[in-house]
């Protein structure tokens, strides 16, 4: 595989964090190579509209939002390449990155690669993603309108997914695997006083009944303190558990938490427990999840970085060209 050397910095992600930390690399001369992996943009791609990042009285759709973010970091010299990073060696310097086509030296690294939304892992509800089975009510509630929807969660995510589904639903069952929802309680009243949601307590998904051509139809549904199996009738699953970081690829190499989220040690910075390895955005935060908050720590990756690499005086070695960025 063909090693790319040289790099000063690469971000790695290019969501809201990713792409405010190239603007800011780029516009300290540092001409960052963004690897954006499997969903350029991250999770604002597959929202609708954006009504709460500041700047947009009227709101923005994401992906538009996404766009803009991206051509604001390439008109001050940042490179972007679909590519996935699939592992790393941090524990030489520069550090190494390997890709689904290359192989990436650098000298500085910001994690910027968000999280996924989680899923139930029942072989049917794998099956039939996309037809029936979601992760996102605002990409897809359109898609069912008067029909009978399941959300799954009892966290402010699934008060959240199911009060917007009830703009196109005519029925939605939040089911949760305890007797208490984890929301914080201005979100459960919301979701307990439309008439349209009811709860499934102490209750968990277990088969989604339907198929490919035409979709859900049903649910079989546990009952966690009798056992009690029961189908219920329904044409769409939302799954709204939670997310997961997309760390993989630093298992055993950085520090992480044990929801495999990066941890920062150091009070301040967005440095990770490796010197010239950053993090932001939502591989580092699971509280706030927000895109401007990811954007803000995106920032703070980017000045931290360029910190530490004029304090570490590698910055000098820059004066001559490598001629290597022309080949990206
Ligand atoms: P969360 O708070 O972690 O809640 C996840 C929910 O899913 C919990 O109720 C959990 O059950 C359930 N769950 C997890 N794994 C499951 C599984 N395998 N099967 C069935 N149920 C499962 O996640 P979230 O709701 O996505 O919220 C994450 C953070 O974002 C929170 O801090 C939240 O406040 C914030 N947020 C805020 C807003 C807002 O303010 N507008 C909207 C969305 C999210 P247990 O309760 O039994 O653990």
């Amino acid at each position: 595989m063909e090693r790319i050397t040289d790099f000063k910095v690469i971000v790695v992600g290019s969501g809201p964090a990713g792409c405010t930390a190239a603007i800011y690399l780029s516009r300290a001369n540092l001409t960052p190579l963004v690897l954006e992996g499997l969903q350029p943009g991250g999770q604002l791609t597959i929202t609708t509209e954006v009504e709460n990042y500041p700047g947009f009285p009227e709101g923005i759709l994401g992906p538009k939002l996404m766009d803009v973010m991206r051509q604001q970091a390439e008109r001050f010299g940042s490179r972007f390449r679909m590519e996935e990073v699939v592992s790393v060696d941090l524990r030489r310097h520069p550090f190494i990155l390997t890709t689904d086509q290359h192989e990436y030296e650098c000298y500085a690294l910001i994690i910027a690669a968000g999280a996924s939304a989680m899923q139930l892992g029942l072989p049917s509800e794998k099956e039939l993603q996309g037809f029936g089975v979601s992760y996102c009510a605002t990409c897809d509630g359109f898609f069912f309108k008067e029909k009978e929807i399941v959300v799954v969660g009892g966290g402010d995510s699934a008060m959240e997914e199911s009060t917007f589904l009830t703009k196109f639903a005519k029925k939605v069952t939040v089911i949760h695997r305890r007797s208490e929802l984890r929301a914080s309680k201005i979100m459960q009243e919301r979701a307990q006083k439309n008439p349209k949601i009811s709860f499934l307590l102490d209750s968990a998904v277990e088969e989604v009944v339907g198929t490919k051509d035409g979709g859900v139809s049903a649910l079989k549904i546990r009952n966690l303190k009798t056992n009690q199996l029961t189908e219920m009738k329904a044409q769409g699953l939302f799954v709204a558990i939670g997310h997961t970081p997309n760390t993989k690829p630093y298992m055993g190499q950085l520090e992480l938490d044990e929801r495999g989220y990066i941890v920062l040690p150091h009070p301040h910075s967005t440095m990770t427990n490796i010197q010239g390895v950053f993090a932001c955005g939502d591989a580092v935060d699971h509280i706030y999840r927000q895109a401007v908050t990811a954007a803000g720590s995106g920032c703070m990756a980017a000045l931290d970085c360029e910190r530490w690499l004029t304090h570490e005086r590698i910055t000098e070695r820059w004066d001559l060209p490598t001629g290597e960025e022309e080949r990206v």
